[in-house]
């Protein structure tokens, strides 16, 4: 019989495989702690990409529910696979969709941002309307892989173009006067942001 550590551990080698940029073991230890403590039940990510984090915050309790979106069809098709394999079909609900032609109305105790970098700030913007009032707001890769510090070393201009999106979502979350935001060295660095 395959268990659950064997079929996370597949996942993971796909990830690396395949060059999928899932979560570091660091960043989602904290996000599954997060969860607990702050008994968070209803979930929104955007990036499912093959539904490795949706799957480990879906498993911390069982009457977590999350909507998740992904844009990528063959990362979205891998998801519904392995969100199957898990039997997380009733509480993981997958949005095959740009994340900014998706309408919701309802409300999450978290949302989970984890797509598209340059685009960040749009996100933030869009999402914190169905974010609960004593809801959280996490942001992945606010490091971007260690780039983020190290720009002169970067050659690519499209690649110094996205770290200085990076660095303006940095900016944008400090100087937000409606949510005050923590930044963790966690990972590629995880920002927590909170309604004030
Ligand atoms: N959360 C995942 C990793 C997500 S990687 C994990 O840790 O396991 C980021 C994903 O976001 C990619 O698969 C990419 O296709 C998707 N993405 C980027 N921009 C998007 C958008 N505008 N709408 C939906 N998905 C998007
Ligand atoms: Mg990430």
């Amino acid at each position: 019989m395959v268990n659950t550590i064997d079929l996370i551990k597949e996942m993971k080698e796909y990830a690396e495989d395949n060059n999928v940029p899932i979560i570091t073991d660091e960043g989602i230890n904290y996000i599954r702690n997060y969860i607990k403590e702050n008994k968070i039940k209803r979930i929104l990510e955007v990036g499912t990409a093959i539904g490795y984090s949706s799957i480990l915050m879906a498993l911390t309790d069982e009457e977590i529910t999350i909507t998740t979106i992904e844009r990528d069809e063959k990362r979205y098709l891998e998801a519904v696979k392995n969100i199957k394999k898990f039997h997380l079909e009733e509480r993981i609900t997958l949005l095959y969709k740009d994340a900014f032609d998706v309408e919701l109305d309802e409300e999450f105790d978290l949302v989970f941002i984890d797509a598209a970098k340059a685009q960040n700030t749009r996100f933030f913007e869009k999402f914190s309307k169905n974010l609960a009032k004593q809801g959280t707001i996490i942001t992945d890769n606010m490091n971007f892989h260690g780039l983020v510090e190290d720009e002169s070393k970067i050659e690519s201009r499209n690649l110094r173009a996205l770290i200085r999106k990076v660095k303006a979502y940095h900016e944008f979350l400090e100087n937000n006067e409606d949510f005050k935001t923590t930044f963790l060295n966690i990972g590629d660095g995880l920002a927590v942001s909170k309604p004030i």
